[in-house]
């Protein structure tokens, strides 16, 4: 497996490049900005089939990048069902502000405990609502991407309409807590002082939900 956190653009939005060298595909969790760089990165690894964008979630940070790596790629978008129509509904204000192209609708619904392929690389998505409705993590042998929903030290905001605190509190801990604590967390934002963490740290230190 190849794989590759790459912090992208202006709002310290981490991209994941994730490829198999046997087959030479690859996908990329929320590429929001500095498509090429990202392009780029994928084929010096030999990974020239991009497949797949899977977003985190529908927010604007995490889905500016989805027009030009479709254009660029002609890979298909994916995000979760609860977030579908929320993608190419993000307001003009908001387009505005963080300079964004809106993205293209989605090309694949997913749903908790649906499987997202690339080669021998699987990754399990886990419903993780509260930052949004249709807030997902993913998680494969010993990883764990978490978006927007759990950060190192930090957790989503819950201030957004369709945020609810209680919900995500609850997806933290029923859904995330409870994988295996060496498992390493790979947030959506460069927000902490470290660019990676684990369940177990979080669960002992993270200030806002103790497992
Ligand atoms: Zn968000
Ligand atoms: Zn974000």
């Amino acid at each position: 497996m190849v794989f590759k956190q790459v912090e992208v653009g202006n709002f310290s939005v981490f991209c994941y490049l994730i490829g198999d060298e046997e087959t030479k595909e690859a996908l990329f969790i929320d590429p929001a900005d500095d498509t090429d760089d990202l392009i780029s990165e994928a084929k010096s690894k030999g990974l020239n089939k991009i497949k797949y964008i899977i977003n985190t979630h529908s927010h604007v940070d995490h889905i500016m990048g989805n027009a030009e790596m479709v254009k660029k790629t002609g890979a298909k978008i994916i995000i979760h069902e609860e977030d579908a129509k929320y993608l190419t509904r993000t307001p003009s204000d908001l387009l505005m502000m963080f300079r964004a192209t809106p993205s293209p609708p989605a090309d694949i619904l997913v749903k908790e405990g649906d499987l997202i392929q690339v080669g021998k690389v699987s990754l399990k998505v886990i419903h993780t609502p509260g930052h949004s409705p249709g807030g997902m993590s993913l998680h494969m042998d010993g990883l764990v991407f978490t978006g927007d929903s759990l950060f190192v030290g930090s957790v989503g905001r819950t201030d957004f309409p369709g945020s609810s605190w209680e919900v995500l509190e609850t997806s933290i801990r029923e859904k995330l807590y409870v994988l295996p604590g060496d498992t390493m967390i790979l947030p959506g934002h460069h927000y902490g002082p470290t660019p990676t963490s684990t369940i177990q740290y979080e669960k002992r230190h993270n200030p806002f939900v103790r497992g």
